[in-house]
């Protein structure tokens, strides 16, 4: 009988979830969707000291904002210490593990010691055979004890579903402890028995613990368990192929998310780590990546991280939304960085919206509407340098801005078609070209040289800014005038 398809994501909360915890999930999520499966979340919280709820929260968080939903109740290890206790005593008891008395500093000493004649360490098996006496003396003394598994002799050979047959000489593994000295599980064991007690079929996670699946099988075997299917995929790697790091772009979920990308458009991009649909498509959508996914597309070789692959689907995303889908992350992004107040009336809904509209072709992350767009809701706190060299450096530039608030103060209503004519109309009666009095506006108004349709901005920023806006700058370039003038005259 073939096993019901069972996977699960085993984070440890002792950071973040960063990019490859997430892509393990993302693809274990995949597999159980695709194959009508489950998906279980299970928490490696044993370790209490490195353990903390912060790391916890952000998992969880980080799982929910990506849409990984999971199955069945999620599992506390820390709850279940109990049960793996009782089957370390149960390996004791049939002799196929054994209470060890060395101490850590013993071990350490030896270790260093083979270290230094370059021979490969493992436990030397000390405590393998003590005799009843010595144990009886070592217990009335009190010495620490943990209770290591005693590895049989032979070699451990797996089908991985990624990498193949792969083959371990038992011998180059030693006894390993399973149960420390103060009573807490290791992980091999505890993930050993939850994975064979929740039923799962396949283990699906990064091969950094390829070298863990030896142990763990003959940790199943010993226990007599039938041990699950192993796939373990590949690394990933930053663009210089070296370790994956914050040098890279490479973030928690949390800060993707603070930074403005779409779930989606990371559930894409973390797909496409390491696996491919087998055809040359990039974009694809939730179900497309359930309908395509299979083992068989994950590479044996390293996935490489590129940051601007990220960027670029998450722009695709962010143009296929509409204004009206983006508007809720857009206020959010904007709260965060101060532009905009809880209290949202129906003018600053409107101004968000067309916000988006004019900006949306141009974005690549939701942030991007506070670095391009921050000028639709704030007076411009500075003004780009080079545009006031090339559009603020005529003498004239002063009296025509004030002869445009004048103009525009005037006026009745305030659409764009009436400002452009009004613009217009007084460019020609100053006998100037339009852009004489366009760019020093926008430069006025935004703070820049380039943006969306001036007139359009105009009519979003409304009269009153329009002409405060214009007032300040008026005050800026006479003040940024006067001392020039000063020198001129005292040469
Ligand atoms: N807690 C382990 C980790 O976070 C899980 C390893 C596994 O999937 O077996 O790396």
């Amino acid at each position: 009988m073939t096993k019901e398809v069972k996977v699960r994501f085993a984070p440890s909360p002792t950071g973040y979830l960063h990019v490859g915890g997430a892509r393990t999930a993302l693809f274990n999520w995949l597999y159980a969707r695709k194959y009508g499966g489950k998906f279980l979340l299970r928490i490696e919280d044993t370790d209490q000291e490195r353990s903390s709820a912060e790391a916890l929260q952000a998992i969880l968080d980080g799982l929910k904002w990506l849409g990984l939903d999971w199955d069945e109740e999620m599992i506390f290890q820390s709850k279940r210490v109990e049960l793996y206790r009782r089957y370390c005593q149960n390996l004791l008891q049939e002799g196929k593990a054994y209470y060890c008395y060395c101490s850590p500093e013993r071990l350490e000493e030896k270790r260093r010691q083979a270290q230094k004649e370059k021979r490969p360490w493992k436990y030397d098996g000390t405590c393998r055979a003590l005799s009843d006496k010595e144990r009886e003396r070592l217990e009335r003394d009190g010495i620490p004890r943990v209770i290591r598994f005693r590895v049989p002799e032979g070699k451990t050979i797996f089908q991985d579903l990624v990498h193949g047959e792969v083959v371990f000489e038992n011998d180059t593994i030693g006894d390993f402890v399973i149960l420390r000295s103060d009573g807490h599980p290791v992980y091999q064991m505890a993930a050993v028995v939850d994975d064979a007690l929740t039923g799962i079929s396949l283990v699906l996670r990064g091969d950094d613990h390829l070298s863990n699946t030896p142990k763990q099988l003959m940790l199943y075997e010993a226990l007599g368990f039938s041990a699950p299917r192993f796939a373990h995929v590949p690394q990933i790697l930053g663009p210089d192929r070296k370790r994956l790091s914050k040098r890279h772009g490479a973030k928690s979920l949390t800060e993707y998310k603070m930074e403005g990308y779409l779930p989606e458009a990371v559930v894409n991009f973390l797909a496409l780590l390491g696996w491919s649909p087998g055809d040359n498509r990039e974009k694809m959508t939730i179900d497309e990546l359930i309908d395509a996914f299979s083992i068989e597309g994950i590479s044996k070789k390293s996935a490489i991280f590129d940051e601007r692959k990220l960027e670029w689907l998450n722009g695709q995303y962010l143009r296929e939304r509409s204004s009206k889908d983006l508007f809720k992350d857009v206020v959010e992004t904007l709260r965060t960085h101060g532009l905009l107040g809880e209290e949202i009336d129906d003018q600053s809904r409107e101004r968000v919206l067309t916000t988006i509209d004019l900006l949306k072709e141009r974005v690549r992350k939701l942030t991007d509407f506070v670095d391009l767009g921050s000028y639709f809701f704030q007076d411009p706190v500075a003004y780009e340098e080079k545009g006031k060299r090339k559009h603020w450096a005529d003498p004239a530039v002063a009296v025509r801005l004030q002869a445009v608030a004048d103009e525009l103060s005037n006026l009745d209503g305030f659409a764009v078609d009436e400002i452009e004519k009004a613009v217009r109309n007084l460019a020609g009666r100053l006998k100037i070209g339009a852009g004489e009095l366009i760019h020093p506006i926008r430069l006025a108004l935004s703070g820049r040289t380039f943006g969306p349709g001036l007139f359009e901005l105009m009519e979003v920023l409304g009269k009153e800014t329009v002409v405060r806006r214009l007032r300040k700058a008026i005050d800026y370039v006479k003040a940024q005038k006067e001392p020039n003038d000063i020198s001129v005259k005292a040469s």
